[in-house]
């Protein structure tokens, strides 16, 4: 009678259709409630996500620290941020810069002209470098590296 048999899915040793269990393996047999075996499976599930990143954060030289690290990672990118800055502000602010000390070392007051133009050119270095640092947070943040470079 093959209905009173049921052969394990695991090791394939025959077992009495009336048992859970195989009695070769221990396997849970899929005619009956089989609670055993499954029942890791859901919590094993849940679980999967907080040991892989448990092992994520333990990888090598990677450490998520405390305050120091996170000042320190701060001042990285803002030195970051500075040095693509830079350039932008020898372009745009020194030019301006340099025609008031030019003018007053020619014993000139500084024409009201060049005045603005300094406001206006360091606003406007203020005004990119805004957008630029929120741009570098915003992408980066976005990225897959889920974080800035510090
Ligand atoms: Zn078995």
């Amino acid at each position: 009678m093959p209905d009173n048999f049921i052969f394990c899915s695991k090791c394939g040793a025959q077992n009495a259709a009336s048992i859970q269990f195989c009695q070769n393996c221990g396997v849970g047999l899929s005619s009956g409630l089989t609670p055993a075996p499954p029942a890791p499976i859901p919590s094993a599930a849940a679980q999967g996500y907080a040991p892989a990143r448990a092992v994520a954060y333990a990888a090598p030289g990677v450490q998520y620290g405390g305050f120091w690290i996170r000042f320190l990672a701060h001042i990285i990118d803002h030195l970051i941020l500075g040095a693509v800055a830079a350039p932008f502000f020898f372009i745009m602010v020194l030019p301006t810069i340099l025609r008031v000390v030019n003018e007053t070392q020619h014993d000139q007051e500084p024409s009201p002209e060049v005045i603005f133009a300094i406001i206006s050119s360091v606003s406007l270095y203020a005004c990119l470098a805004f957008v630029g640092n929120w741009l570098y947070e915003a992408l980066l943040t976005s990225s897959s590296w889920q974080g800035t470079i510090g």
